[in-house]
């Protein structure tokens, strides 16, 4: 491992020095590079071979050990081959059972052979057993270690044995030097770096195990410090490479984005003033914006977005809109062209759908720079595409594109050595420390208030037994002059069959309720059905619209107050939100019915409680970071956001707060250290992430 000032080293990094070849090539299966890597390669949990119990005394169901004689030992057949034998002690006798065995295991096991067995107890059919433990023959009443014995995580065909061979020659061979200054350990009342990997690979005997296992001890707290820490420094040291990159400097949209601003049937809210001022202000400078726009669902983003496109556009560049599915491009779209058109400027679509003349012109139009603004799914950056001047990508609802993509839209700047601006737009709140630790390299601006005139939506939570009241209610609604939306359950084991439910439950509507218009809009329909069928609910000639959760995103018409989940018990919570926020856009008083089927499971139970309780979506995001996890939150397997290993966000959120403000300290006053920690922890491995 590196020092402090990256230089000596035990072993070079990526590879494993004195290590057979066979063993080396399973641990790079693990991910492990190199023996560096196998120092921080901790244990799962621990075995206390330590102790040695009476058969009749121990413990059941968790790791013991005793010691006894081999009674008998049998090859059964029952109904498989297996090897059964019988060991006692003084106390009492258990069965060993093994399925798979070896000569050599036979021979551990002769009758009246003194034998030490460790694993876990179960009851069996023929009273308590071990089924596959390790057998140690014990004939000259071999010592018991007196260390805790490390269990690591492991792949197939790698011993723990083998692992505890490696790990120790990785500790011996590696420098585990600190690489942080001493005053900066001491300061956080940390072990060294040193004390804390050995402690964790071999515990002393009276160290607590439970503070071990739950990661509190003071060694792991060290470990998980430094994993916060090294993704804290990535994050502001590539923050601090792309200041030094180039962009075009844009003005503030002049003419076009006042009369732009003229044209709207409304003024726009502080907030929304308040995130133009920022990222205008990031727009004027000559380095990449990369700034990631927040805002509850029916905050305003769009129009924000559209007001930082015309900066691009006014100043002779071109602006590309970027969203996740085709029901909310074509939105964007419709959209865009509805407020840029008027004014003279050409609006361009792509989308993966669309049929290969008006892709041809579309390119056209794009590529010799016709049209200043580009809308689109993830067509918009297939290799195909070739702006004449991108200066601003905007991308909806970032968090649904991979990472992958975002960057490939980046890669088609104005050309030259600029590098195009970026604004990332999010309705799913980030809670505080993720933040921190996942985002703490984009700028954020928040819409913390809806436009005027909002109702609350009222939520319910009604049982499935009592739908005909909630059809009536519907009916009433919309002979009101109102609409509904209707959303189908979400089926994740088979599309076939939420097509199917969509459309028994379009057609149990239409006869349920007549006189009035049923639509239809699921994610088989093509995308110019789809826009058909938005198009007349939008115009108000659809007044139910029966939907999957395609209308997740974006969808957006005013006069629709009513909705109505089924199985709302299926659903994850910021898809309840997310869906909730079409509705209460208008100035009807609106409500949200949370069908549910009985009985509800706890977290079900959970969810909906919190979904009634909260409109809040960055309330709803936290409860959901408590109850789903980081992981499943961001979508990060698909983001490509380097998970963290051993720190918790949610537990160890004070640490995080600890490792921010090191991060800061650290690159101001010990850079070289702070390059030497990263190094250590990440390697190259966020290369990826931080073009
Ligand atoms: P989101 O942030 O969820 O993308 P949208 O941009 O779709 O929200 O805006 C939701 C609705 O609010 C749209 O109908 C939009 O025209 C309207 N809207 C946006 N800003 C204002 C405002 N300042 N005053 C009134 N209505 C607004
Ligand atoms: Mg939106």
């Amino acid at each position: 491992m590196p020092t402090a000032e990256g230089a000596a080293r035990g072993a070079p990094a990526g590879e494993f020095h004195g290590l057979a070849p066979a063993l080396a090539e399973r641990l790079r299966k693990l991910g492990l590079r190199g023996l560096d890597d196998l120092v921080l390669h901790l244990p799962l949990r621990y075995e206390d071979e330590t102790r040695v119990f009476a058969i009749a005394e121990a413990p059941h169901g968790e790791f013991t050990q005793v010691e006894g004689t081999v009674v008998d030992a049998d090859v059964k057949y029952r109904p498989r081959r297996q090897l059964v034998a019988r060991v006692c002690d003084a106390s009492g006798e258990l069965v060993v059972r093994l399925i798979h065995f070896y000569p050599n295991q036979q021979r551990q096991l002769l009758p009246g052979a003194p034998v030490r067995l460790a694993g876990e107890i179960r009851a069996g059919f023929f009273g308590a057993e071990m089924v596959h433990p390790r057998i140690r023959a014990v004939r000259g009443g071999e010592a018991l270690p007196e260390r805790l014995t490390p269990v690591y995580p492991t792949t197939a065909g790698l011993s723990q044995a083998a692992l505890r061979q490696a790990v120790a020659r990785a500790l011996a061979t590696c420098d585990l030097s600190d690489p942080l200054p001493p005053a900066l350990v001491k300061r956080l009342g940390l072990p060294s770096c040193e004390a804390a990997v050995r402690l964790l690979h071999d515990p002393p005997p009276d160290v607590r195990l439970d503070a071990l296992e739950q990661r509190t001890h003071p060694a792991w707290q060290r470990v998980k410090f430094d994993e916060l820490l090294a993704q804290q420094l990535s994050m502001r040291m590539h923050r601090r490479s792309r200041d030094a990159a180039r962009a075009e400097p844009l003005g503030d949209g002049g003419v076009l984005a006042q009369r732009l601003a003229a044209s709207l049937p409304f003024r726009l809210t502080e907030a929304q003033q308040r995130v133009l001022a920022e990222i205008r202000a990031d727009l004027a400078r000559a380095h990449p914006m990369q700034r990631l726009l927040q805002g509850d669902v029916g905050s305003g983003k769009t129009i924000v977005a559209a007001l930082a496109a015309a900066c691009a556009v006014q100043d002779g560049w071109q602006a590309a809109v970027m969203a996740p599915t085709e029901i909310l491009a074509e939105q964007h779209y419709a959209r865009f062209r509805g407020w840029f058109e008027p004014l003279g400027v050409e609006v361009a679509w792509l989308s993966g759908s669309q049929g290969a003349k008006a892709r041809r012109e579309a390119l056209a139009a794009v590529e010799q720079g016709r049209a200043a603004l580009a809308v689109g799914t993830h067509a918009l950056f297939q290799e195909s595409v070739s702006f004449s001047r991108l200066a601003l990508a905007i991308v909806d609802e970032q968090h649904r594109f991979g990472v992958h993509q975002r960057l490939a839209l980046r890669l088609k700047g104005a050309g030259g050595d600029a590098l195009p601006h970026q604004l990332m737009m999010s309705a799913t709140p980030i809670p505080r420390t993720l933040a921190m630790s996942f985002y703490a390299d984009l700028d954020v601006s928040v819409i913390d208030a809806l436009p005027p005139g909002r109702k609350p939506v009222v939520t319910k939570v009604v049982s499935d037994e009592r739908r005909e009241a909630v059809l009536a209610r519907v009916r009433e609604a919309c002979e009101a002059g109102g609409q509904a939306y209707w959303v189908c359950p979400l089926i994740e084991e088979s599309e076939q069959l939420q097509l199917k439910t969509a459309l028994d439950t379009h057609a149990v509507l239409a006869e349920a309720l007549p006189g009035l218009e049923v639509g239809l809009v699921h994610g088989r329909l093509s995308p110019a059905e789809k826009a058909a069928v938005m198009a007349q609910f939008q115009a108000g000639r659809v007044q139910v619209l029966v939907a999957t959760t395609v209308i997740e995103v974006g969808v957006d018409v005013p006069n629709a107050a009513l909705m109505v989940i089924e199985h709302a018990e299926r659903m994850g919570l910021s898809q309840l939100h997310q869906l909730r926020g079409r509705v209460g856009r208008g100035s009807a008083e609106s409500a949200c019915v949370l069908l549910y089927q009985k009985p509800l499971g706890a977290t079900a139970r959970e969810r909906l409680r919190i979904i009634h309780e909260n409109s809040d979506g960055f309330e709803i995001a936290r409860e959901d970071l408590r109850l789903r996890g980081p992981g499943e939150l961001l979508g990060a397997r698909q983001s490509g956001v380097p998970m963290l290993r051993f720190a918790d966000l949610v537990a160890d959120a004070a640490l995080l707060e600890t490792a921010r403000d090191a991060a800061a300290w650290l690159l101001e006053h010990h850079e070289p250290a702070a390059r030497a920690h990263v190094e250590r922890w990440l390697g190259g491995r966020d290369a990826l992430l931080r073009v």
